[in-house]
């Protein structure tokens, strides 16, 4: 039997496109408030969003009638007809967001036009109005969303953390913050004024949102053609840094998402750059938006350009004039162009080159071959005490020759390094193979797990306190991560905001490292697959021991060898890496004797 669904429900449906977490939210309103003509915009969350998100501004306001009507589906004031998609200069103009809301919260809007005596004050629940009344207030609207997914339990459950809906928060938030610079923003957050941001130059509000690492950092980049207009700032190279997080990109003042885009400036400052480093930028593309289709994606991030060729060219084009002209690249370079892009895609490959041919040499292919070599079976056939028994072995090395331990030495004393990577080790039955970053990765592994707050890793004091500065979002990641960093031997400590004291590492870290390691651990954490569902402790020992585990292709002296065979037989199960992978594979001899056909 079919059957129309009540609209609550259609609209609960719909909603699921555009209200995802309480920053979806943030966004909707601050553009509402923004299209409303406003220069004062306050934004206001409670339990990073999930009990209150408020956004309250002094915009033009609306009518009784138009307050009744805007929560209703496809109800907007910004089209008129189709045509006019492609005249859009506001940022929103389906006219779903404040149905979307008023599906899966309680909404409070309060909103007073400049020629009515009274505001209104209107609540909604269930997507009906339950309340109206006249209310005293200044000219502006204030829509309040109250508890987010109230009537949907399934996608409340399905919020992160506090710190990771903040985090998303004060990235919408940044994210039209810098597109508005003439505009007055403030965030409170659980009562605490996080940010207040006056009306000043693109230049002071980048600044304010992303650090003033960036003062006397950012070079401008302006070029104007008749098709289109780019302006804005990249950091300066040595500002690159190894997360991402602050490379901003805008297109009719409207935050995109374009890996497109991202590459052609990643390509301006190519050779500028050491390697996995971003650079800073803030970007505003505009052009006539008959250009382009912004509609193309819900949450409108995707756009088409027209002539997406032309574009990269240009922004291309752009970065290095504006690198060049500052001497932030020798001129010559920037004549050479051709020439060094030939010179860098000879770089890539070759690392690639080199790979693969280990990856073809015979030696590799014979021990990977499926069924010419044996791989170790699983931890559980294993007994702990097996592996104990190996530790001893190795200190008192030939005595114990005889022995019929699991991996009793061969009457040899010295590991082989195979490729700068596989540690050879013989076996009673043959030998195995350890992976040294691998074996590592466990190795480490351990050490934290068996860390707590009461018996840190080992610290060693840094020689001169090390600054480091973060984006808004970063910080809250920073913050959360605080307290396990330091369990495992950095000690940080909170300066100002968005500005940290490294004070202490873990003993026997590379020095001048510090900050990027630290940079990179906010990036491999947040790219940390977040369908797992794993506590922060077990997600950054993970992390931190892929970090600082030593790498493959590090040439290892015969005491680093000895020291890493016996930590790794000293694990509780030294057979895999956190992530799973195989640390050893152990090759018998019946497996060799086959190979030789014997
Ligand atoms: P859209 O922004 O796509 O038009 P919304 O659902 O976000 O759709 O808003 C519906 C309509 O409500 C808007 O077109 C506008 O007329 C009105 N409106 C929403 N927020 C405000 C505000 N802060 N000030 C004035 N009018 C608003
Ligand atoms: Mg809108």
């Amino acid at each position: 039997m079919i059957q129309i669904l009540p609209d609550h429900i259609a609209n609960q449906i719909a909603a699921g496109e555009v209200i995802q977490r309480p920053a979806s939210a943030v966004k909707e309103l601050l553009e509402n408030a923004v299209d409303a003509g406003a220069t004062v915009i306050e934004l206001i969350v409670n339990d990073a969003g999930k009990s209150l998100v408020q956004v309250i501004d002094n915009g033009k306001g609306m009518d009784l009638a138009d307050a009744r009507l805007c929560f209703a589906r496809h109800a907007t004031s910004k089209i008129n007809a189709i045509e006019d998609l492609f005249h859009i200069r506001t940022m929103g103009f389906r006219g779903e967001a404040l149905a979307s809301i008023a599906a899966v919260a309680q909404v409070e809007l309060k909103t007073k036009r400049a020629e009515d005596q009274a505001g209104h004050l209107l609540e909604i629940e269930h997507s009906v109005i339950t309340r109206e009344e006249p209310v005293a207030m200044k000219t502006g609207t204030s829509v309040a969303m109250k508890n987010l997914f109230f009537n949907v339990p399934a996608r409340r459950n399905f919020l992160k953390s506090n710190a990771a809906e903040m985090r998303h928060i004060v990235e919408e938030f940044t994210r039209i913050a810098l597109a508005f610079p003439e505009i007055v923003f403030t965030l409170h957050a659980n009562n605490q004024q996080l940010y207040h941001l006056e009306a000043g130059s693109l230049k002071q509000r980048i600044i304010q949102l992303l650090g003033s690492t960036y003062t006397s950092k950012l070079v401008a980049v302006q070029e104007d053609t008749d098709y289109l207009t780019i302006r804005g700032f990249v950091g300066k190279p040595e500002t690159a840094r190894k997360t991402r997080g602050e490379q901003y990109f805008f297109v009719n003042n409207r935050f995109i998402k374009s890996s497109y885009l991202h590459h052609a400036v990643m390509n301006a400052f190519q050779a500028l750059l050491p390697a996995e480093h971003f650079p800073l930028y803030v970007l505003f593309i505009d052009l006539d938006p008959q250009q382009l289709d912004i509609n193309v994606h819900p949450t409108k991030q995707e756009i088409k350009f027209e002539d997406e060729k032309i574009v990269y060219a240009f922004v291309q084009a752009a970065i290095r004039h504006a690198l060049a002209q500052f001497s932030v690249t020798p001129t010559l370079d920037f004549e050479l162009d051709a020439s060094i892009q030939r010179l860098s895609s000879i770089q890539q490959p070759t690392t690639d080159a080199t790979r693969a041919a280990t990856r073809d040499s015979a030696l590799f292919q014979h021990f990977t071959q499926k069924n010419k070599a044996h791989t170790i079976e699983p931890t559980t056939k294993r007994s702990a005490e097996n592996w104990q028994a190996y530790t001893p072995i190795q200190n008192e090395l030939p005595a114990v020759k005889e022995e019929s331990t699991l991996f009793s030495l061969a009457g040899e004393r010295s590991f082989v390094q195979l490729l700068n990577t596989y540690i050879v080790v013989p076996s009673a039955k043959g030998f195995a193979l350890i992976h040294q970053q691998a074996a590592q990765e466990r190795i480490l592994y351990e050490q934290y797990q068996q860390s707590s707050h009461d018996k840190p890793v080992a610290t060693q004091r840094t020689l001169f306190p090390i600054t480091l500065q973060v984006s808004a979002a970063d910080a809250i990641l920073l913050d959360e991560m605080k307290g396990i960093l330091q369990q495992v031997g950095f000690l940080l400590e909170e300066e100002k905001k968005q500005s940290y004291i490294l004070q202490g590492v873990p003993a026997g870290f590379e020095s001048g490292n510090e900050v990027s390691f630290i940079e990179s651990l906010l990036e491999e954490y947040k790219n940390y697959n977040s369908d797992l569902q794993l506590p922060l402790r077990e997600k950054l020992f993970r992390t931190l021991a892929k970090k600082r585990a030593v790498k493959a292709g590090v040439a290892l002296n015969e005491k680093e060898m000895q020291q890493l065979v016996s930590d790794l037989f000293a694990c509780g199960d030294p057979t895999t890496t956190p992530f799973g992978q195989p640390t050893l594979i152990e090759f018998k001899k019946e497996e060799l004797d086959k190979l030789y056909q014997r």
